[in-house]
């Protein structure tokens, strides 16, 4: 099946005979058992979930995966992920991550003796160089956000493989639609499924997807031990969400290209950063690695006083951290979503005060460009 067939045609209600179109929302913490010494096929809804279970596997069909694994959110994803190195270990990661993910690396792991070190990972050589003895996993987002930068993901495995090391691939700007990591030789796909995903801000989730079955093993142990995964009723939104990631990012990518085309062209506007764009840096390695260019971009304007001006005074793109949503969204990252930049990141950090981050929705693109013109012209 192609990928639009996968997103509706997949087991929604796995061995119930009144075989609902729409898998069940399986409102429950524990299950009775028959036997008294032993299980049934879920027993605890921590450890596993039919609702859970289902989004679980569809979730590894759609990234190429054999096990997927479902989190309260992207945060407890990436924290699972950290959770398989132990005192001593080192994670390489590019310098550009999400600012929460950079607080997780640089106020938490520390305290668990697990060391973070920053590198240009767009550039697959500058991060073999970097490599200690101590290095246990590579970790990059790619586009990153929010500059949009490239990482060579194919390269970047073939340096991991080589060196027996783990590669996460954070792939919430993407989304399985239009990246998989996995295919690309990475060990670890990671979803923010709050992003597109979800695609509608109304779940809070992650997603983790392997294909290595001692490595899927070892997420669900801790998945499971910790306690970190995802409810039934998100879940339900979440399954219910990924049936429309193809139409919704179809839509959302369009009108982000004739966004991107037009703030090109605006004199109030000092450089666009979006990987479709043929000048973008890395343009050639992401139309390699992806089938599309996604629908977040962001750009630089006049100064720090026109970005505020212009998300200020915007009507359809609302202020807000996140993106992926079917509605369009609008954030300064230095002032929002990045304000958590841990010291060793601020060597490397070279996010502009006048930058914007948008998320393009499935508005009208004539309204959303109307909107952005008068904003820019009055900044
Ligand atoms: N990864 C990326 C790229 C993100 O943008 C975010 C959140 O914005 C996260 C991970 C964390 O996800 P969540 O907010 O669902 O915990």
């Amino acid at each position: 099946m192609k990928f639009a067939s996968k997103l509706v045609h997949f087991d929604s209600n796995p061995g119930d005979p009144l075989r609902p179109m729409v898998t069940p929302i399986y409102q429950t913490a524990t299950f009775e058992q028959e036997h008294a010494d032993s299980f049934g096929k879920f027993d605890y809804s921590r450890s596993g979930n039919p609702t859970r279970r289902v989004l679980e596997d569809q979730m590894a069909v759609l990234e190429n995966g054999t096990r997927g694994f479902a989190f309260s959110s992207g945060m407890t994803a990436v924290a699972n992920v950290t959770r398989l190195l132990k005192a001593g270990d080192e994670i390489l990661a590019d310098w550009d991550l999400y600012g929460g993910t950079a607080r997780l690396f640089g106020g938490v792991l520390p305290r668990t003796g697990i060391k973070v070190r920053y590198v240009d990972a767009s550039n697959a050589a500058n991060i073999e160089e970097h490599i200690s003895p101590a290095t246990r996993m590579i970790y990059v987002e790619s586009p990153t956000n929010p500059m949009l930068r490239i990482i060579n993901l194919k390269a970047t495995a073939v340096v991991a493989k080589r060196r027996g090391l783990l590669l996460c691939v954070d792939n919430s700007t993407m989304s399985p639609y239009l990246q998989n990591p996995l295919d690309l030789g990475a060990d670890i796909a990671l979803h923010s499924a709050t992003k597109f995903l979800c695609g509608h801000s109304d779940v809070t989730g992650g997603v983790i997807v392997v294909k290595d079955e001692k490595l899927a093993e070892d997420i669900y142990y801790l998945q499971n031990a910790e306690g970190t995964a995802l409810g039934p009723f998100d879940c339900y939104l979440l399954l219910r969400g990924l049936k429309t990631l193809k139409v919704r990012m179809d839509a959302q990518q369009h009108n982000a290209t004739l966004i991107a085309n037009f703030l090109s062209t605006h004199p109030g506007v000092r450089k666009v950063f979006y990987p479709g764009n043929s000048s973008h840096i890395g343009h050639p390695i992401h139309q390699a690695q992806a089938r599309g260019s996604g629908a977040v971009l962001s750009f630089t304007a006049a100064g720090a006083a026109a970005a505020k001006s212009i998300a200020e005074k915007s009507e359809l793109f609302r202020i807000s951290v996140s993106f992926g949503s079917v509605s369009s969204t609008i954030s300064i990252p230095v002032k929002m979503s990045h304000a958590s930049v841990p010291a060793e990141m601020l060597a490397f950090r070279s996010i502009p005060e006048s930058l914007l981050r948008l998320s393009i929705g499935i508005e009208d693109v004539d309204d959303l460009i109307s909107d952005l013109s008068r904003c820019l012209d009055q900044a």
